[in-house]
């Protein structure tokens, strides 16, 4: 049996105070395997960036328990946020936030220098099929390559998991297409626990695990008995 990658008890997140608060997660309990690929699917405003930048160490909860492993992320003091994310975490959003003066492969090397166990930045750019636009610029680049060289800056430290916001919200489906291929492969390749928020239906097809969100709390977890591939997802 696998373990948990992730697992939260009662995670409650409140914006604000008293007439104006936002309850934007209402006690959420999660169990996400090791290893899987999961699709967070709910509509906007329901709270699934809250969960995903909990989870990820980028934000803290109101009330409740989330643990990575063993390790009790809503107990870390912020340097140990800082630190389960430098060794553990990548990132992807929907706006890359590459450097625009620096080319695919400096953008890259940005990850693999303060990584404990990075790969090179020409293995993580080959592992998305940008190996032959490693020396050029964001702006040399179609929108779809862009994210790729985000997935592979994500991807260079070896990270135990993979968050991603709304990758495909910015693109058109054969773009959308290569990018999840991307991280299919990330996921099949490299072991890592891959977890994307969405409100893309489509995409929910090939995960393993899709857990189905509205108004800050779960409302159904459906396993796939059978997944689409990439490839076959119709948009
Ligand atoms: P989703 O990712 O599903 O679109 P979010 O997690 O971004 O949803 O937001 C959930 C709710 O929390 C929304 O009502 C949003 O307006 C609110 N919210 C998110 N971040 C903040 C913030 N920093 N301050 C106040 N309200 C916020």
């Amino acid at each position: 049996m696998s373990r948990n990658a992730f697992s939260t008890r009662g995670l409650t997140k409140v914006y604000g105070e008293g007439e104006t608060a936002v309850h934007a997660l209402r006690g959420v309990d999660l169990d996400i395997p090791e290893g899987e690929f999961v699709v967070l699917l709910g509509p906007s405003g329901s709270g699934k960036s809250t969960l995903l930048n909990i989870i990820g160490g980028l934000d803290r909860a109101t009330a409740g328990d989330a643990w990575f492993l063993d390790q009790e992320l809503t107990a870390m003091t912020d340097r140990q946020l800082t630190r389960y994310r430098r060794d553990h975490v990548g990132f992807v959003f929907q706006f890359y936030n590459l450097m625009p003066s620096l080319t695919a492969h400096e953008n890259v090397e940005l990850v693999t220098e303060i990584a404990e166990d990075p790969m090179t930045a020409e293995a993580a750019l080959d592992l998305v099929g940008l190996a032959n636009r490693a020396g050029h610029f964001p702006s040399e680049l179609s929108g779809g390559e862009q994210q790729r060289v985000a997935i592979a800056r994500a991807i260079a430290k070896n990270p135990t998991v993979l968050f991603c916001d709304e990758p495909t919200g910015a693109l058109d489906s054969a773009t959308g297409r290569a990018v999840l291929t991307a991280l299919k492969d990330v996921n099949e390749r490299l072991g890592a626990t891959v977890m994307i928020v969405t409100h893309a239906a489509a995409t929910a097809k090939m995960a393993d695990r899709v857990i189905h969100f509205s108004d800050g709390a779960i409302r159904e977890v459906v396993s796939n008995a059978t997944k689409l591939a990439p490839e076959d997802i119709e948009w």
